[in-house]
């Protein structure tokens, strides 16, 4: 392994200065030369290949094609003019566009003689288009000089200011194999290698930096995309093995009365395919010796109480108590109500803990759950005090996860001496890459389905003008008895203005919806919890037909009869919350709506997730736009999950990659948990080195 070498700082780098040192660090994070070989170019500029015109994929890089331009307009648009050719080849056509330099560009292109052209295409409306092409006569092309494909790195203002150009970067790159010779040792097993057909990690560093040709170049990045994502699973995977193997849990060998007699005789309705699908993995899980640690995903809607309800009763089957966790006490009350009405006729104990819960009232419960003659309790963060003891806790239900942290999960851990099994509920779908990163420690199941008869809610984009349509159409649905939410952004940093916003927003609905005819509940963060809840519960209770709100009420709160969503400055919400407010309405029989309100004022990113939350309610479809625009870094709990590190592969595109590095990371696991055969010596190394140093790339070269 070059790996003295690599561990060489940057300043000794033939061509690297003190000064160039100081900018490659403070601006790249480059230190050692093995940080500025793993310093991956983010494209290429290929001119040793011709594309046709029908060849063109919406993510092309820059791409040269040969053709004639047939006929060139002048178009007006909102501000100024556009110039646009129309350009084809013997495949199809396409458009050439400039905004500058008009004139010039007019009088001197030539029709119907064939140009070399080579740009980023742009698909735009039903065609590509290529913005300022570089043009040359094909002629002229024919007789001059081009270069291979040529990386393109990752630049800032302040590099490009000092002169440290893109050229001056693969100066570098050069003398960088120069001294290290280009060898490294390999870092995947010979197995591995010749499986998938690999090529070396000598070769692939070569051709990511510099590549000979296309196929090389995308060999170079599998390899190297391969390597990253198949280490980090290798990693989450042997986490959640060791779990299961260190981790005694209860096994819940029997399926017994309660269970069957519930699937028998009380269940309300027929499980959906994916709720059956669900159960038994769970059963399964229960049934096996090891701690369960799973994840249950649904979208809003999709009945992931009825489930945990079920694997609760097969915690009673056995002889355990169960437990829900929940994150507000509105939301533990409906769970609570919801389910002893479900369990009311089978002899089952259930109790509500809250911060609210009354001293003597709490006394008996925690009587009543050392004796074990409470089966299910069911509750807030109250649940979590050192005072409630368990006789035997089996299962702990946490809901809607991301309102509560690791430690507080860690917690329901140590109720027991033996860790209960714990099955995490979300609503908030997370886009199964990034589950699969995320989450590689835990078991996940999904939910992909709604019960039959929902009726999908109509989601509708309307602008401030239009508001009073808007108030007219309330007052129609209010009319035929429904109810509706007005939700108002809270968002912290401007929050004395949002404030504003929804008292202002407050005091003109009541003033379109007056009294004595109309009856407004009013939430906000600020509101004492008790207030909140009296003025929650009026709504519930149908003795108000107006909800004005923030976000506090994203969660949970269940209310079939509200079939109206008003969600104002929608375009200030991200993808994921606006979809958890949508899923307050469409949970009764009838139609339900969703009308996001906004400004004229829209940034591209707003508009994308305006129009995605007309075109769909599917959440895991919301997801996958979501992580797309925000990248994984922002969506929630990745921040610490330090796995997004990624320097070459991307959660979003190599999905494909991803799997397959899974599934090699199963299969080594497998066949030798402690990676101890003499082909997988080097995957244990890189391993060892991993579960220290997060940083992937000092190891794995
Ligand atoms: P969530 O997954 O959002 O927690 P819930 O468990 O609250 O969803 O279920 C939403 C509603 O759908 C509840 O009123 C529940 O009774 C109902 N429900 C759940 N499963 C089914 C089913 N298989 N068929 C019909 N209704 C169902
Ligand atoms: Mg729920």
């Amino acid at each position: 392994m070059s790996s003295n070498v690599l561990q060489t700082p940057i300043d000794y780098l033939k061509g690297v200065g003190p000064n160039r040192a100081d900018l490659l660090r403070s601006e790249l994070g480059i230190h050692l030369y093995q940080d500025l070989l793993h310093f991956f170019p983010n494209r290429y500029i290929d001119k040793t290949q011709y594309y046709k015109i029908n060849q063109l994929q919406r993510n092309n890089a820059d791409v040269q094609i040969v053709g004639k331009i047939v006929h060139i307009k002048t178009v007006a648009q909102q501000k100024g003019k556009r110039l646009v050719a129309k350009f084809v080849d013997d495949t199809g056509e396409m458009e050439l566009v400039w905004f500058r330099g008009q004139k010039w560009i007019k009088e001197n292109l030539k029709i119907n003689v064939p140009y070399v052209i080579f740009g980023k295409c742009n698909w735009f409306g039903n065609s590509f288009s290529m913005p300022h092409p570089e043009m040359e006569l094909l002629t002229d092309h024919k007789k001059s000089l081009r270069t291979a494909m040529q990386a393109v790195y990752p630049s800032t203002e302040k590099l490009s200011n000092k002169g440290i150009t893109n050229r001056v970067i693969i100066k570098l790159m050069q003398q960088l194999f120069i001294e290290t010779k280009g060898r490294f040792f390999d870092t995947l097993s010979a197995p591995i290698l010749s499986e998938l057909k690999l090529i070396s990690k000598s070769e692939a560093l070569f051709n990511i930096h510099f590549p000979k040709n296309q196929e090389l170049l995308a060999k170079a990045q599998f390899r190297l995309k391969f390597e990253e994502l198949f280490y980090i699973q290798l990693q989450l995977i042997s986490k959640n093995l060791i779990r299961k193997r260190k981790i005694k849990g209860f096994p819940f060998n029997e399926v017994g009365n309660y269970f069957n007699d519930f699937f028998k005789n009380h269940l309300p309705f027929d499980l959906t395919t994916a709720q059956k699908r669900v159960i038994k993995e769970i059963r399964n899980d229960l049934g096996t010796s090891a701690q369960m640690n799973r994840l249950l995903q649904g979208d809003v809607g999709s009945g992931k109480t009825i489930v945990g309800l079920m694997s609760m009763l097969l915690a009673i089957d056995n002889g355990f108590q169960a437990c829900i966790m929940a994150p507000t006490e509105i939301l533990a009350i409906q769970h609570f109500n919801g389910i002893k009405d479900l369990v009311k006729d089978l002899n089952i104990n259930v109790s509500l803990l809250t911060g609210s819960t009354k001293t003597a009232q709490r006394r008996i419960i925690h009587e009543d759950l050392e004796h074990g003659d409470l089966h299910i309790l069911i509750g807030t963060h109250a649940l979590l005090e050192d005072k409630v003891k368990f006789k035997n806790l089996g299962l702990a239900i946490i809901d809607e996860q991301h309102r509560f942290g690791v430690a507080q999960r860690a917690k329901l851990w140590h109720k027991n001496t033996i860790p209960p099994h714990i099955l995490v509920m979300t609503a908030t779908p997370i886009p199964r890459t990034l589950a699969m990163s995320l989450y590689g420690d835990l078991d996940i199941s999904v939910i992909d389905e709604l019960p039959p008869g929902r009726k999908a809610i109509k989601t509708v984009h309307r602008y401030d003008a239009n508001r009073l349509k808007v108030f007219k159409f309330l007052k129609d649905e209010i009319q035929k008895g429904r109810q509706v939410y007005i939700v108002y952004p809270l968002i912290q940093e401007s929050e004395k203005m949002d404030y504003k916003d929804l008292m202002d927003g407050y005091e003109s609905i009541a003033r379109e919806f007056p009294l004595p005819e109309y009856q407004i509940s009013i939430v906000h963060g600020k509101m004492k919890p008790a207030d909140k809840d009296y003025e929650m519960n009026r709504f519930i209770k149908g003795e108000t037909q107006i909800m004005v709100a923030t976000t506090v009420i994203e969660v949970g709160v269940n209310v079939p009869n509200a079939s109206v969503m008003i969600i104002e400055s929608a375009e200030r919400f991200g993808l994921s919350q606006l979809h958890q407010l949508r899923g307050r309405v469409g949970r009764g029989a009838e139609q339900s709506y969703c009308i996001l309100m906004t400004s004229h004022k829209l940034s591209n990113d707003s508009k994308t997730r305006l129009e995605t939350m007309v075109r769909t309610n599917d959440g895991f479809e919301i997801a996958e736009v979501d992580l797309k625009l925000r990248g994984p870094g922002d969506i929630m709990g990745t921040q610490q999950s330090g796995v997004l590190n990624l320097r070459i592969a991307d959660l979003v595109k190599d999905n494909e990659i991803l799997k397959v590095a899974r599934s090699y990371a199963v299969k080594t696991l497998k066949e030798d948990p402690a990676l101890q055969k003499e082909e997988n010596k080097i995957l244990r190394y890189i391993h060892l080195q991993l579960m220290k140093n997060k940083n992937i790339w000092n190891y794995i070269s």
